[in-house]
C-alpha cells in the first residue's frame, strides 16, 4: 500500500477536519501528489502544509475516509489498537456475556474510528462487510488482530463484502471463509436463541441493532394479540411471545426469512401462539383491522439516497396510516425507520401526518435508537440511522 501520497485541500475546506467529521469530498482536494489508486493511504495537508489527516482514497464524491487525525503510521500495531479498543466497548457494554448474550456488533464503521467497517460477531464466529477499498485492502491487518483479540474463541472469519464495495476496479471482491467453513450457528440475545444463517441470510445475518428495542417490546407484550411485521429472523416475534403475548403473527415477503421465523420460534418455546405468513405487508396491513393490540413495523430502508427522500417519507406516512388506522384501541405501535438519510425529525413528521389521518388519539411513549453496540461518532451524525417511536392509540 503506498503511503507518501499527499493530498491537499483548498483554503476554508479544512473545517470539517478541524471538527472531526472522518469524510473528505472530492470538491474540497486542491492538489493531489502523485496518483492513488483506491484504497490506498493518503495523508492529508492543509493549503499552508500543516498536516490534517490520514486516511484511505477512494473514487467518488467521498474522496478519503479518515483514519486518523495525528500523524501516525496505520500499521498492525494500529489496526490491532482500534479493534480491541472496539472489543473493550463492547466487553464494557456486557454484551460478551456467556450464558446470556453473545451476538454484538464488534465494529460500526465510523462510531469506532474505522470507517467502512462493519464486523458481527456470532459466538465465536466473526462476519465482516467492508464497504470501502481501502478496508478491504487491510484486511491482513485485521484478520491478525481479531486473532489475537479472540484467541482461541475464534472459530469462523467470514468475508462478505461482495455487494457491499462501491468499486470493484482493483480487486475483485468475493465472499470468502478466512478461517473455519461454517455458514451459520445459533447464538443467545438476552437469553433468546437465535438461529444464523449470515452465509445466504441478508447483511451478516442477522438485525443486531434491535436488542434493547426487542427487549423494551417484551415488557409490553403481555396478554396481547402482536402482529410483527417485515419480521426476518424473527427478532421482535420470540421476544413478544417470551413477554406472554396472547398470540404473535409474523410476516415478511421473503419466504426464507418465514422458514427462519418458525425455526428460531421453536427453539425458544414448545408449543408457541405463533404462526408466520410470507406475504406483501403492505397487502397483509390492508385487513386487519381491529385484530392487533401491538404491532412492529420495522420495513427496510424506503430510501438509500437524499434524492429518494421525499418518496420514502410518503412511503413511511402510508405505512404507519393503514396501521394506525386498524390498531384495536389502547394499542401500541412500535414503529421504525432504518433510513440514514431519513432524520428523526422527518421521520416524526411522516408518523405525525399519518396520525392525523388516521384520526387517532396518539401518544409517544419512547423514542428509539440503536444500542451501544452501534455507536454514534459524534463528529459524524450520520452515524445514528436507527429511528424509532413507540406509540399509545386510542
Ligand atoms: N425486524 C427485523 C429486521 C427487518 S429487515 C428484525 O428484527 O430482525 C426488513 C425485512 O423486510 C426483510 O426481512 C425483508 O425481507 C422484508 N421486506 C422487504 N419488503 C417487504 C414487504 N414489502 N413486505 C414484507 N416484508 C418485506
Amino acid at each position: 500500500m503506498v503511503m507518501n501520497i499527499k493530498v491537499v485541500l483548498k483554503s476554508g475546506k479544512d473545517q470539517s477536519l478541524f471538527r472531526r467529521h472522518p469524510w473528505i469530498f472530492s470538491g474540497a482536494i486542491k492538489k493531489i501528489y502523485g496518483k492513488p489508486e483506491e484504497g490506498d493511504l493518503v495523508k492529508v495537508y492543509d493549503n499552508m502544509d500543516e498536516y490534517l489527516a490520514t486516511g484511505h482514497y477512494q473514487y467518488g464524491s467521498i474522496a478519503i475516509r479518515v483514519l486518523s487525525f495525528e500523524d501516525i503510521p496505520i500499521d498492525e500495531e494500529f489496526w490491532y489498537q482500534r479493534l480491541v479498543s472496539a472489543y473493550n466497548l463492547r466487553h464494557m457494554l456486557g454484551l460478551d456475556t456467556p450464558g446470556q448474550n453473545n451476538v454484538y456488533r464488534l465494529v460500526h464503521g465510523e462510531g469506532d474510528d474505522l470507517p467502512g467497517l462493519i464486523i458481527d460477531y456470532y459466538n465465536g464466529h466473526v462476519v465482516m462487510q467492508m464497504h470501502s477499498i481501502g478496508m478491504y485492502r487491510s484486511l491482513p491487518y485485521i484478520e491478525s488482530a481479531l486473532k489475537k483479540i479472540y484467541g482461541d474463541r475464534l472459530l469462523t472469519l467470514f468475508n462478505k463484502s461482495e455487494s457491499t464495495l462501491p468499486f470493484k476496479g482493483p480487486v475483485t471482491p468475493m465472499n470468502e471463509f478466512l478461517m473455519g467453513n461454517t455458514e451459520g450457528t445459533t447464538v443467545l440475545e438476552h437469553g433468546h436463541a437465535f438461529k444464523i444463517d449470515w452465509f445466504s441470510g441478508q447483511k451478516t445475518g442477522f438485525f443486531v441493532d434491535q436488542r434493547e428495542n426487542r427487549m423494551l417490546l417484551k415488557t409490553y407484550a403481555k396478554s396481547r394479540s402482536v402482529l410483527n411485521t417485515f419480521c426476518y429472523t424473527g427478532g421482535f416475534s420470540v421476544y413478544a411471545l417470551a413477554g406472554g403475548a396472547s398470540r404473535v403473527h409474523s410476516v415478511d415477503s421473503s419466504a426464507k426469512a418465514i422458514g427462519l421465523v418458525n425455526e428460531n420460534v421453536a427453539l425458544n418455546f414448545k408449543d408457541a401462539p405463533h404462526e408466520a405468513f410470507a406475504v406483501d405487508a403492505f397487502k397483509y396491513l390492508d385487513n386487519i383491522a381491529g385484530q392487533y393490540d401491538l404491532i412492529v413495523l420495522d420495513p427496510p430502508a424506503f430510501a438509500k439516497h437524499n434524492n429518494a427522500l421525499n418518496n420514502a417519507l410518503q412511503g413511511y406516512k402510508r405505512l404507519n396510516q393503514i396501521a394506525l388506522e386498524q390498531i384495536r384501541p389502547g394499542g401500541i405501535l412500535f414503529t421504525f425507520s432504518c433510513s440514514q438519510v431519513v432524520t428523526k425529525e422527518n421521520f416524526r413528521k411522516s408518523v405525525f401526518a399519518a396520525a392525523a389521518n388516521a384520526k387517532r388519539k396518539v401518544r409517544i411513549l419512547h423514542q428509539l435508537t440503536q444500542p451501544g453496540d452501534h455507536p454514534v461518532n459524534i463528529f459524524h451524525p450520520e452515524g445514528e440511522y436507527l429511528k424509532g417511536l413507540v406509540l399509545h392509540v386510542e
